[in-house]
This record gives C-alpha cells, sequence and structure tokens, in this order.
C-alpha cells in the first residue's frame, strides 16, 4: 500500500516535470520568430521585386533580419542595415532615388528647364 502511494507520486512528479520541460521548449521557439512585418524582398532567381510577410529573427550582436519564401521556392532574406543588397537591387528603390535627385536640382542645373518649362525664378 504505502509503495503503490509512493510509486504513484513519483509518477506524477515525473510527468509534471515532462510537462514544465515541453513548455519551456515552446517558449524558446516562439522568441526564435521575433517578428512578422510586411517586407519587399527581391528574387535573384526571379529577378522581381515582392512584397511579403517576413518573420524576423535575431542573431549575434542582436542582428536582425527578415526572411520569405518566393514563388519559385527561394528563400530570400532582408537584413536591416545599410549594407543590405536589396538597397542597390531593387529598382523601385532605385527610381525613387532618381526622382528625388530631380526634385531637389537648382536652377542652374543643365535639365531644370526640361522639368520646369524654361521658368526660371530667379
Ligand atoms: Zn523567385
Amino acid at each position: 500500500m504505502l509503495k503503490e502511494k509512493r510509486l504513484e507520486k513519483y509518477i506524477e512528479r515525473r510527468i509534471d516535470e515532462r510537462d514544465r520541460m515541453k513548455r519551456r521548449e515552446k517558449a524558446e521557439k516562439v522568441e526564435l520568430i521575433v517578428d512578422r512585418k510586411q517586407v519587399d524582398f527581391w528574387c535573384k532567381t526571379c529577378k522581381r521585386e515582392y512584397r511579403s510577410i517576413g518573420r524576423s529573427r535575431k542573431g549575434i550582436n542582436n542582428t536582425q533580419w527578415y526572411v520569405s519564401r518566393c514563388v519559385c521556392g527561394k528563400y530570400n532574406i532582408r537584413r536591416m542595415y545599410s549594407t543590405d543588397p536589396y538597397l542597390y537591387l531593387s529598382k523601385m528603390l532605385r527610381r525613387e532615388r532618381v526622382n528625388s535627385y530631380y526634385d531637389t536640382i537648382d536652377p542652374t542645373h543643365e535639365m531644370f528647364d526640361i522639368f520646369y518649362g524654361g521658368e526660371k525664378r530667379l
């Protein structure tokens, strides 16, 4: 009788321990995926841009990047710092850069007449 009770208690304790371990493992997995966010990606194999929900990961030294899968099956990465290859591969960003360049030209610029109809406001 006494032995049986002891055995029951032992089994209960083991089950509790196992559940606690499972819960801890789950919490660690959740921590791996830090953030979900809509990010623009560039696919090298399709050579096109697409917007998708990227899952963010955190690495050593708090570096952060987003991972997403293209329609072709390739995984693409967006790095969240200035050396991100997307910044010079993206055609959309390049277009924006060019537009903002011509927005800020001054009247002495050779292209000024073409953009502003020859009106030189001086
Ligand atoms: Zn692709």
